[in-house]
């Protein structure tokens, strides 16, 4: 039998090596972009967003007497590695990061609305408010990515067509 306070540990230990992961996945995006930028802001932002978001989950399991899981954190480091190696191999590699991006952002704001619920429903009022706060962040990036790829495609496209470097 597990607790719910058990499942909130479980799944905060997921959002932290989640976070880990997305630290990953921003920094490959950062370092291979070449031609697009523009983009390269909003991406640093969210980058440092991100580290900030792994220790507030991390103040969040000390607050239940909990660590982060390192075995987590790099099974899902290792994704991220694999992710980028995949996406490299893309002719279309900006484009493919950019989707991979916007699934990426979701599923990080859905964890958190679970995480929400779960530590509402254990009487943890900070700890929702904390992962609220960090969903919000997820969902304006989601966002950010999605306004960003009729551009980005129509700026591919141009590159592309025009024998100029358009991959990444
Ligand atoms: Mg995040
Ligand atoms: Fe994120």
């Amino acid at each position: 039998m597990t607790t719910p306070r058990d499942d909130l540990i479980s799944w905060l230990r997921d959002a932290y090596a989640m976070e880990g992961q997305a630290i990953e996945l921003l920094e490959t995006q950062i370092q291979r972009l070449e031609n697009y930028p523009e983009a390269l802001p909003r991406l640093r932002q969210h980058l440092e967003e991100t580290r900030e978001q792994q220790q507030m989950v991390e103040q969040c399991l000390a607050r239940l007497d909990a660590d982060p899981s390192a075995l987590k954190e790099s099974a899902m480091k290792f994704t991220a590695t694999m992710q980028g190696m995949l996406h490299a191999l893309s002719s279309d590699e900006v484009l493919k990061h950019a989707l991979g991006s916007y699934a990426f952002e979701n599923f990080e704001a859905a964890s958190y609305c679970s995480l929400m619920a779960a530590a509402e429903t254990v009487g943890e009022t900070e700890i929702a408010r904390t992962c609220e706060q960090i969903m919000r962040q997820e969902q304006d990036m989601a966002q950010w990515v999605w306004e960003q790829l009729p551009h980005m495609t129509e700026e591919y496209l141009r590159r592309a067509a025009s024998g100029a470097e358009a991959k990444r």
